[in-house]
């Protein structure tokens, strides 16, 4: 079996984080196939990240460096990804499932004659198949399958592998040649806009993520709501722990219903059964009762904890490592003064 693993270089030079992860599984599965591994690299500096890898038991390294590709656009990446596919000859082609990756590969894939899956979790060799698996259904159905079609090209989600690591040295790359179009090229990148770190829903790589339940929104011991009060709290301590926010779906449904709420949630930063299940290391939930932010929102994060009122709420209970007791008004106010 041919194996191709598949990379782009990032801004600022390197490989990816995600692009090491893969080539952990791409080296895995030539051990257990006894087939061959090429590397191919897509965008600027693609033969210094070629050294940096040089190794991983690759046979062949293959790049793509024009100053076509120093820029993530749709057709040139799409380009240079089919031609290295067809260069290296390869069965299989495993690459990390970024954004630009994402976003090229289904169309390198259609002029490569091959078939393509995304959100592999995992890749192991029995016998002459290889089988991958993938989620469906919001995590709650693990898939495994395999295909017969070759060329077959697996996007990998990151953070499922460990990091590649391993001795750099001179992998006497090989430049590809591509022929990009002038329509290939009419795009131009000027630039990128995104939001700033503190407004972003979704940080995979931070440590911690904060759960909102709708207890917030509720009437507090006063007999009064404090919803301002907890929007202030939330953000204070989402900017000083710089933590993603995620809801459960009670709160972020409030505002669809027209009641009083916390104006910065929305829909994307609802967990659960019908909301995204994060893998953070650590879970902090407040105010959250339900069933499917606790049982299936976060049960791939590591270490839950959670802060609620009340002491028979049977899903922290059950579902979090440690269940503080208390007010999140009161608990919260004094975690952000210590934060300060
Ligand atoms: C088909 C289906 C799919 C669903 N999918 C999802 C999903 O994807 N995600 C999801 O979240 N829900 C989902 N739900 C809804 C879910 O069943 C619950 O209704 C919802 O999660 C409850 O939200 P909550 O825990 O925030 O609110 P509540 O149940 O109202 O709980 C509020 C909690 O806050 C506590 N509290 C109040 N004040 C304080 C305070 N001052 N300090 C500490 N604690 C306090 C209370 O003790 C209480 O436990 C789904 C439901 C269905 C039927």
């Amino acid at each position: 079996m041919k194996i191709l693993a598949l990379f782009h270089t990032q801004a600022g030079g390197g490989l990816p984080k995600a692009a090491l992860e893969v080539l952990t599984a791409a080296a895995a599965l030539k051990e257990q196939t006894g087939g061959t591994l090429a590397v191919g690299i897509i965008g600027q500096g693609a033969a210094e990240a070629a050294d940096n890898v040089a190794g991983c038991g690759a046979a062949s390294f293959l790049t793509v460096s024009a100053a076509a590709v120093a820029q993530p656009r749709y057709a040139t990446d799409t380009a240079a990804a089919a031609a290295l596919i067809k260069e290296s000859g390869a069965d299989l082609v495993m690459a990390p499932g970024t954004a630009r990756f994402a976003r090229c590969l289904p169309g390198a894939a259609h002029r490569a004659g091959a078939q393509i899956d995304t959100h592999i979790v995992s890749v192991k060799a029995e016998g002459e198949k290889v089988r991958a698996q993938r989620w469906f259904y919001r995590q709650r159905i693990l898939v495994s399958f395999s295909r017969t079609d070759r060329p077959w090209i697996i996007l990998a989600d990151a953070g499922v592998n460990a990091p590649w690591q391993g001795a750099a040295g001179t992998a006497n790359s090989r430049e590809a040649a591509v022929n990009f179009s002038d329509t290939d090229l009419r795009t131009s990148v000027i630039g990128t806009r995104s939001p700033a770190a503190d407004a972003q829903t979704i940080k995979p790589d931070v440590p911690l993520l904060f759960v909102a339940g709708a207890g917030w929104t509720k009437k507090q011991k006063d007999g009064q709501f404090h919803i301002a009060e907890a929007g202030v709290l939330i953000q204070d301590f989402l900017l000083k722990a710089t933590a993603p926010l995620g809801s459960s779906k009670s709160l972020v449904d409030l505002q669809s219903e027209g009641q009083e709420t916390l104006s910065f949630m929305t829909h994307m930063n609802q967990v659960g059964q019908t909301g995204s299940t994060p893998r953070h290391a650590k879970g902090l939930s407040t105010c959250c009762h339900g069933e499917e932010p606790h049982a299936v929102g976060w049960r791939f994060i590591n270490e839950r904890r959670a802060v609620n009122l009340d002491p028979n709420c049977g899903w922290a209970q059950g579902k979090a490592d440690v269940v503080y007791v208390g007010d999140a008004f009161e608990v919260m106010a004094k975690v952000n003064a210590m934060l300060s």
